[in-house]
C-alpha cells in the first residue's frame, strides 16, 4: 500500500523531523493537523487521535486511549491520563482505580457501557507523571470535540488534573467538589479520583455526595 501524504508527514514527525509548510497550505490539506478537531465525526476523530503527533507523548505511547462507552451518554466521566495498563490496552480506567470507578458508577445506576469515559490526555505520560500544560493544551481539541459529540447531561471530573484543566482553576479538589460548576452550558461536578479514594477510603462518603449531586443535576437537565 502506498502511504498517504498524511502518513508520510506523521512518520517524519515521529522521527523528530520538522515538516514545515506555509500555514494556509497545511490547513487546506490536513485540517485535522491545524489544531482543531472541530466538525469531525466519531470515526474521523478516532483516526485523528490514533495518528496524533501533536506532542512528544506520541513517541513513548503504546496505544492512544480514545475513550469508551455510549457515544450518546448522559454522563461523561473525565479522568487524567492513561496509566501503564491503559496504555497497553488502549482503554481508560482498566486498573485498580478503574474497578473502583466501575463500582462508583454502579452505585448511581450507571456502567461503563451507559456512560462515556475519557481523559484529559489520550496518551500516557512516562512514569505516570502529571500531564504538562502544553500536552493538555495540544490534546484539548479532541476532548472538546468528544464533549460536543456526546452532548452529556452531566460531566463528572475525577481528580485534580481533570478538574483544574476543565475549569481553568488552581483550586484543590477539596474546594471545587460539592457544588455545581458549568462547562460551556453543561453542568459539571468535581469529585476525588478513584486512585486517591483507594489511598484515602475515608473520603468515599464525600465522593458519594458528589455523585448524588451529579445524579440530581443530570435529572434536572432531562426534565
Ligand atoms: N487514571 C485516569 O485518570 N485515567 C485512566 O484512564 C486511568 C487511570
Amino acid at each position: 500500500m502506498i502511504p498517504s501524504e498524511h502518513q508520510r508527514q506523521a512518520y517524519l514527525r515521529a522521527l523528530g523531523i520538522d515538516v514545515w509548510k506555509p500555514r494556509d497550505a497545511a490547513e487546506a490539506e490536513h485540517p485535522e493537523e491545524s489544531a482543531t478537531a472541530g466538525g469531525m465525526g466519531w470515526s474521523e476523530l478516532r483516526d485523528c487521535v490514533a495518528n496524533c503527533t501533536q506532542c512528544s507523548l506520541a513517541t513513548s505511547r503504546t496505544n492512544t486511549v480514545f475513550g469508551v462507552g455510549d457515544p450518546n451518554a448522559d454522563w461523561l466521566i473525565i479522568g487524567e491520563a492513561p496509566g501503564a495498563e491503559e496504555d497497553r490496552r488502549g482503554e481508560p480506567f482498566v486498573g485498580r482505580a478503574g474497578k473502583l470507578l466501575d463500582e462508583m458508577l454502579r452505585a448511581v445506576g450507571q456502567s461503563r457501557d451507559t456512560v462515556f469515559i475519557a481523559n484529559i490526555l489520550k496518551c500516557r505520560p512516562p512514569n505516570n507523571r502529571d500531564p504538562e500544560p502544553a500536552e493538555a493544551a495540544a490534546c484539548r481539541q479532541y476532548l472538546d470535540r468528544q464533549i460536543e459529540l456526546v452532548q452529556p447531561k452531566i460531566i463528572l471530573a475525577v481528580g485534580k488534573i481533570a478538574a483544574q484543566n476543565l475549569l481553568a482553576s488552581n483550586e484543590p479538589v477539596g474546594r471545587m467538589r460539592g457544588r455545581p460548576h458549568d462547562l460551556g452550558g453543561t453542568p459539571l461536578v468535581v469529585t476525588y479520583h478513584p486512585a486517591y479514594l483507594l489511598r484515602s477510603p475515608s473520603q468515599k462518603s464525600k465522593s458519594w455526595s458528589d455523585l448524588s449531586l451529579a445524579v440530581r443535576l443530570a435529572a434536572e437537565q432531562k426534565a
